[in-house]
């Protein structure tokens, strides 16, 4: 061979190579999502959704790695939001919807169209929860069916040993995808089993039901104020590009939309900042048991409330029954007078 067609051969190889690459990468890069950062708009779901439900389930990209999917609000008033984390080795599914029934929502083929591999050569996949409510694991049996799925349990004995903390909520565990490592802070508060998600490569926080834009649900509030104190304190100076919650429940003025509303126009982003963690912790720290607002948080404790309407309901028929019975008393005592 000539040196020329030594470099032909060469060139041409080279040229062989770029075009097969990016003809696999087109092929594998999910083209039909496009890369649309955080502030990507969701369906505004509709006031009619027997008519025009739209799409079930709606996938967003934040990068070639991270998606976020999400029920949408017609299949489902609670509309909750999922993040599937592509790793080296393996793939992180974060919580499992709303809807069990995959002739409703196919996750399990959502999720397996959006892993990278073929076939038998998919990535394999662990699924875990940020707490074990139903409409962040619903889909668990779907997940299940999938090859190559580790689904881990909901209940906090599983998560405990899972992630093996004994001392729970005290500690912290690590989850390794392979060239990204995922940390796991216990976050009770609004749940018994609540945890939050780190991704060290994104700087992404995954934070569930226990910061998310929208009605903050305390089931216990000394807990929920030390998980504030421990996420805090475990994120510390490390790098956060946004938190991102379980749902959106407001407008884009902060405005909460009306309990299960399955219209949610102008809806805000999804992403919130460590300033709203902060502002969090002060919420919490003001909270009066049963409901406050405070620097853009509602805090809800439906239980106290509805204990305090029991109480409230209580209180009165006793007092009505008093009334009733101490009329009921001196006419007798007048009749008796008036007959003597
Ligand atoms: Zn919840
Ligand atoms: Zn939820």
């Amino acid at each position: 061979l000539t040196p020329r067609r030594k470099a032909s051969l060469a060139l041409t190889t080279a040229l062989t190579v770029v075009l097969a690459s990016l003809l696999a990468a087109t092929l594998t890069s999910r083209a039909a999502i496009p890369e649309e950062g955080l502030e990507a708009k969701w369906s505004e779901g509709s006031l009619d959704c027997a008519g025009k439900p739209g799409p079930a389930i709606e996938v967003h990209r934040y990068d070639p790695r991270t998606f976020i999917l999400r029920e949408s609000l017609c299949t489902t008033f609670e509309a909750p939001l999922m993040y599937l984390l592509v790793g080296e080795q393996k793939a992180l599914l974060i919580d499992t919807g709303d809807v069990a029934e995959p002739g409703k929502v196919a996750l399990a083929r959502t999720v397996q169209e959006l892993l990278p591999g073929e076939g038998s050569q998919k990535l394999p996949l662990l699924v875990v929860h940020t707490h074990r409510h139903l409409d962040h694991r619903a889909g668990d049996g779907q997940l299940r069916a999938l090859p190559g799925t580790q689904v881990i349990g909901y209940d906090l004995e599983s998560i405990k040993q899972f992630y093996n903390l004994p001392d729970w909520p005290r500690g912290r565990a690590r989850i390794d995808l392979g060239q990204r490592a995922i940390d796991v802070i216990p976050t009770p508060g609004h749940n018994e089993t609540e945890v939050t998600f780190y991704d060290r490569v994104s700087g992404l926080v995954f934070s569930g039901d226990f910061l998310l834009p929208g009605r903050i649900l305390v089931d216990d509030i000394g807990a929920y104020r030390e998980s504030a104190a421990r996420l805090i304190n475990a994120l510390g100076d490390r790098p956060v590009t946004a938190f991102l919650g379980g749902h959106i429940e407001m407008d884009a003025h902060g405005k909460l939309f009306e309990w299960q509303s399955q219209h949610h126009p102008d809806e805000r982003a999804l992403p919130m900042t460590s300033a709203d963690l902060q502002g969090l912790a002060t919420a919490l720290a003001r909270f009066n048991g049963f409901y406050t607002e405070s620097g853009g948080f509602t805090l809800i404790n439906s239980i106290h409330i509805l204990i305090a309407i029991a109480v409230a309901i209580g209180a009165v028929l006793i007092a009505l029954v008093w009334i009733v019975v101490r009329y009921a008393r001196r006419r007798r005592a007048r009749k008796a007078a008036q007959a003597a």
